[in-house]
């Protein structure tokens, strides 16, 4: 496989998630894999959507978010805690 991006350094965190990345020994499963991390990511950088938020005001940062994003924040803690269990 050759390399024709100029990569920069990885940081120790970027390179331990691309093994866990790779450690994944299916190729269905990690194409899938990578799509959620992308759809992921997409949410990180747009933690908000159309919806209102607790008090009334525009779903807008996570302390701000409304059910649907709740949700999805609460889901995230839920696998944080089924990581942490091994
Ligand atoms: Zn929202």
């Amino acid at each position: 496989m050759s390399q024709s991006i100029d990569h920069p350094e990885l940081s120790a965190a970027e390179w331990e998630f691309l093994q866990n990345l790779r450690a994944l020994p299916d190729e269905a499963l990690r194409q899938r894999v990578h799509a959620s991390l992308n759809e992921l990511l997409f949410f990180f950088r747009n933690p908000k959507c159309q919806g209102i938020g607790v008090e009334g005001f525009p779903c807008g940062d996570p302390r701000s978010s409304c059910d649907d994003c709740r949700q999805i924040w609460e889901a995230l803690d839920k696998v944080a805690e089924r990581s942490k269990k091994g």
